[in-house]
């Protein structure tokens, strides 16, 4: 089948031609035409199977006639995270480019008075994170009356990110008579309420089983023991070991690591930024074009910054961290192997991953291979089981049984990866990287949108949730001393004097 096929105008088929399309993917070829024949769809695909295009290149076939009234937008998409918000608009730059639509991006953590200004010139297509959305309707700056296309892109991580009463109350806004495009990764049965609840009579459309990776991703899990060092030594060995890596993706599951992770790489020699929803939005943006440009290797961030990141020339993807709701692995890993392209994914394991770790392989099946990296202590579930509950002890650094990678003599490989650039010292400057040795939220993931919160939304995060927000043991061991330890204090034993 060719996109000619599908029934989209010449317009759009010589900006298709332009942008090198050459065959639909499997969602476009089964979602254009429902949604052309005015057809609400229920569509379970993964990142990268085209399913932006899936639903912004008939939007566009559908709005090329009429015209928007001021802060009337005829179109809504709304998206989980500002990056994938943008993603989306760049599609609609690229696809729209011959057929004159007018857009508008609703973020948090860009200026009011330029979307306001746009708003107030019309739009056909807006496209919005939920909270600047709702701030800008609360302000009456716009109305959604006439919005009668809307497009729900990745409803579970709107719903792990406690978007869902923000989402309810947009829908709500919107007439009751309207076309509506729901997109999910997964399926889980709160995500099936949901659509039940968005949709009316909807073709269902799923293109890969629920959940499952991309087949042109190469999976690799590593089990490392040892403490923090060891595994960001385990990290360097493996990439060096990977040789052309053409960029990378890094994932760690705290803001913090996010932090020490990077500054770690960067004085041992590699091209890296860091990446996270602390960040303010002008310096995220500035790193993912450093990073889209070539002009930064590895790009190392937290689930949030990452979400629906599209940069098809992504080689490699290492999970620092085993990501601690296994859906998020499918999402991370979906960040290579784009398009059809081969992909590496590598996660590091430590024993106190376990758990987390037996999650992602029941979601993914156990083909995956588990392996130690030469060099490097490893671990195995009987050791994991029996140590489960039991907080791990740091390692003494000087006499622990085993030679751990740290331990050995620093290795110094040729610098032959793409990745790296001459270092400075990099064991000193590693040994005055901030060791985090307390416990530490995972980032959250609502962090995505510095956009605005419903009270509702703000009370439900308040309380820990099974999948996020959890507190998690430290991936540091802790060394807890209590009380002063065999030594007793010489002014203890003094006598004291009662007047
Ligand atoms: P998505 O799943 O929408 O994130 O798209 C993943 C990647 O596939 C993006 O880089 C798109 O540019 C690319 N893509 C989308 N549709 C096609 C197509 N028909 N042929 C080749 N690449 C495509």
């Amino acid at each position: 089948m060719s996109f000619s096929d599908l029934g989209l105008n010449p317009k759009l088929l010589q900006a298709i031609e332009e942008v090198g399309y050459t065959t639909p993917t499997p969602i476009q070829e089964q979602a254009i035409p429902y949604v052309l024949m005015g057809r609400d769809v229920l569509g379970c695909a993964q990142t990268g199977t085209g399913k932006t295009a899936s639903f912004t290149l008939p939007m566009i076939e559908m709005l090329s006639s009429g015209r928007a009234r001021a802060r009337m937008p005829r179109s809504l998409i709304l998206t989980p995270t500002r990056e994938l918000a943008a993603q989306i608009s760049e599609n609609f730059e690229n696809y729209g480019k011959h057929s004159k639509l007018s857009k508008a991006l609703l973020i948090g953590g860009s200026s009011f008075a330029d979307q306001i200004k746009l708003l107030e010139r019309g739009v056909d297509v807006l496209i919005a994170t939920p909270g600047r959305l709702l701030d800008l309707f609360e302000r009456g700056k716009i109305m959604l009356v006439d919005t009668k296309l809307l497009v729900i892109d990745e409803a579970d991580r709107m719903l792990d990110m406690g978007f869902i009463p923000d989402v309810e109350k947009i829908v709500s806004l919107l007439p009751p008579l309207r076309q509506t495009l729901f997109f999910s990764a997964t399926m889980a049965p709160e995500i099936k309420k949901l659509s039940d609840k968005f949709l009316s009579n909807p073709k269902e459309i799923s293109v890969s089983k629920p959940a499952s990776t991309a087949v042109t991703v190469e999976q690799k899990i590593i089990k490392i023991n040892g403490d923090s060092k060891d595994k960001r030594d385990a990290l360097r060995k493996l990439m060096r070991d990977e040789g052309d890596i053409l960029s990378g993706i890094l994932f760690c599951n705290r803001k913090k690591d996010v932090d020490i992770l990077n500054k770690s790489l960067n004085v041992h020699g590699f091209s890296a930024a860091a990446l996270h929803g602390d960040m303010a939005q002008s310096s995220r943006t500035e790193t993912l074009e450093l990073f889209r440009d070539g002009k930064v290797k590895l790009l190392v961030c937290s689930d949030v910054a990452a979400r629906g990141l599209d940069i098809p020339a992504v080689s490699h993807v290492f999970n620092f961290d085993v990501p601690i709701n296994a859906e998020d692995y499918v999402h991370r890993i979906g960040r290579t192997g784009r398009a059809g392209r081969a992909g590496k994914a590598f996660t590091l394991a430590m024993m106190e991953d376990y758990k987390s770790l037996r999650n992602v392989i029941n979601m993914i099946g156990s083909d995956v291979p588990v392996e130690s990296l030469e060099g490097f202590e490893s671990w195995t579930d009987e050791e994991a089981e029996a140590n489960k509950g039991r907080r791990r002890k740091r390692p003494a650094r000087s006499d622990s049984a085993k030679p751990s990678g740290r331990e050995r003599p620093a290795r110094r490989p040729a610098r032959a990866a793409s990745s790296e650039k001459p270092a400075v010292e990099p064991e000193k400057a590693e040994i005055a990287l901030v060791e985090t040795t307390t416990t530490e939220r995972p980032e959250r993931k609502t962090s995505a949108a510095a956009d605005r919160r419903t009270p509702a939304a703000s009370r439900r995060r308040a309380k820990p949730s099974a999948t996020i927000g959890e507190r998690e043991p430290s991936s540091e061991p802790s060394n807890p001393t209590s009380s002063f330890g065999d030594h007793t204090p010489a002014f203890i034993l003094r006598e004291a004097k009662v007047a």
